[in-house]
């Protein structure tokens, strides 16, 4: 058996070929290059290949494959579960894959898999053009996007996945190929939701849509206005036009600009806005919901370029802090759903802990369950329960925080969760996640990766 050591000679010896950066554990740049974003996450992989491009992945992946050894592929390392880094394994780390093109006449962009968000969102804004991603710039393409992409341009523009023209993978065998819908169709249907289980994407290629300044921001109520407002949103934003979305929130109000300070660090209940037009068709939008409401204790919501909005998160959540993930789908906010919500919300742990609410429905709900891996096109809304703390000493209690909120809101929930905001909830709640779309899943994969050797991620087994 090799010691690491001996490992990334190894590698070096059977990849003469290979330009990227090798790390082990003796290595001194071992300790940054091993860290992924949840902190909670604490791995200590045998060997970190960084691939310079896709023939160094292919390279890695055949190394990996011929000696058995477990393999995670990294993508912007955000993953809640730490599915960018394995115990004892190899790491092969897309992060110097990071080239993007944007064509502002066919309105594409071709993205490395390696990319962050903020830096597809800098590139394509300069044409005035975005791709419907996530909430936050920090998060990798690559992991968002093959477990779908839920973010502020959905309700207009649909998942991430709904925009995806085209990827370059490297399969479990080594093989190069491009999937699409006229070249492997079957394996362009699996990536579209099935997270990495199919192979390792070394581009991709995103449909773009005239997106440049958007209004944004929150609306903070009380955390006792708590169960109307959740239930006036649930009645309100269903019924909006396409080119408003916003998620529901509980949260801590940030200790900074641009917030009051008279609310600073106030539990807060409220929604984070994004609508595509001007201030006044903004104001004009929201009115209805918020002419419903008591007076906010702040109403922040104005006029920014898409990239300022998508990143507004990012110096409150930087890489480092502890997180605990719970996620649902959910048909229908049921007054008793919202109930338990006015009981858990209030009880945020630690100031950066949240839960929120994302909508999945307009563009997201033109396209049918089975014509993407992505199994939920039936539900309203995704929730997600986030424990989050910067201090170790507070894992337990965040945890604890999250699973309870979870375990009283899933009773009412439509069954699976959303792969990319899951944690280690085990192969029934992964199944369930797939719905009818599981026993594909599992038949493609045994065609791509008949042996799992991409089994680091919300994991679909191969079924002959
Ligand atoms: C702060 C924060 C905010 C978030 N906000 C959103 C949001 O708004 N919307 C949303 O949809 N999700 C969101 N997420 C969830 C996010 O989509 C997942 O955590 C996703 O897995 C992150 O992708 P990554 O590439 O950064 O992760 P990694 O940890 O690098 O990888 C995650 C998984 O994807 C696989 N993978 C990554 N890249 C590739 C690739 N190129 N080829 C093959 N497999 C690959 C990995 O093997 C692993 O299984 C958020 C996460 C965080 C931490």
């Amino acid at each position: 058996m090799s010691t690491p050591d001996s490992l990334s000679q190894d590698a070096r010896g059977e990849m003469p070929g290979y330009k990227g950066r090798l790390t082990s554990p003796a290595d001194p740049g071992y300790e940054d290059a091993r860290s992924v974003y949840n902190a909670m996450i604490d791995r200590r992989p045998a060997l970190i290949a960084a691939a310079a491009d896709a023939d160094d992945v292919a390279e890695v992946v055949s190394f990996a494959g011929r000696r058995d050894l477990l393999l995670a592929v990294r993508g912007g390392g955000h993953n809640g579960a730490g599915l960018g880094t394995c115990e004892d394994g190899v790491v092969l780390d897309l992060s110097e894959m990071r080239e993007i093109e944007v064509d502002p006449e066919a309105k594409t962009a071709r993205v490395g898999g390696g990319c962050t968000w903020g830096e597809v969102d800098a590139a394509t804004n300069e044409h005035g053009l975005a791709t419907p991603s996530g909430f936050v710039s920090t998060t990798g393409v690559g992991g968002l996007t093959l477990g779908g992409g839920i973010g502020y341009l959905t309700r207009r523009y649909g998942l991430t996945i709904d925009n995806l023209l085209e990827a370059d993978l490297v399969l479990a065998n080594g093989e190069r190929v491009r999937a699409a819908a006229d070249e492997n169709p079957d394996l362009f249907w699996a990536i579209r939701g099935g997270g990495g289980n199919f192979g390792v994407a070394t581009s991709f290629l995103f449909r773009l849509h005239d997106v440049d300044t958007v209004v944004g921001g929150p609306t903070f109520w009380p955390v006792e206005a708590g169960s109307e407002v959740l239930a006036a949103f649930r009645d309100f934003l269903p019924n909006a036009p396409r080119e408003l979305n916003g998620f529901f929130a509980f949260a801590t109000v940030p200790p900074a600009p641009p917030f009051p300070e008279e609310i600073q660090l106030r539990k807060a209940c409220g929604v984070v806005w994004c609508y595509l037009g001007d201030a006044e068709g903004a104001a004009r939008e929201m009115a209805p919901l918020l002419d419903a409401l008591p007076e906010p204790l702040m109403h922040g919501a104005q006029p920014m370029p898409f990239p300022e909005l998508q990143s507004a998160f990012d110096a409150l959540y930087p890489a480092g802090d502890q997180w605990y993930w719970r996620a649902d789908f959910v048909d229908e906010i049921s007054d008793e759903a919202i109930e338990e919500h006015a009981r858990f919300g209030p009880e945020l742990p630690t100031i950066k802990s949240t839960m929120h609410l994302y909508a999945i429905d307009g563009a997201a709900h033109d396209v049918g369950t089975e014509e993407t891996a992505w199994a939920y096109r039936d539900a309203s809304w995704s929730s997600v329960f986030a424990g989050v703390d910067p201090d170790p000493a507070n894992a337990g209690a965040i945890r604890e925080w999250c699973v309870d909120y979870h375990d009283a809101l899933h009773p009412h929930s439509a069954g699976g969760a959303y792969v990319n905001m899951m944690m280690d909830e085990g192969r029934e709640q992964v199944r369930a996640s797939y719905g009818e779309n599981y026993d594909r899943l599992a038949r493609i994969k045994a065609k791509y990766d008949p042996d799992n050797l991409f089994r680091v991620n919300q994991n679909i087994e191969p079924q002959a």
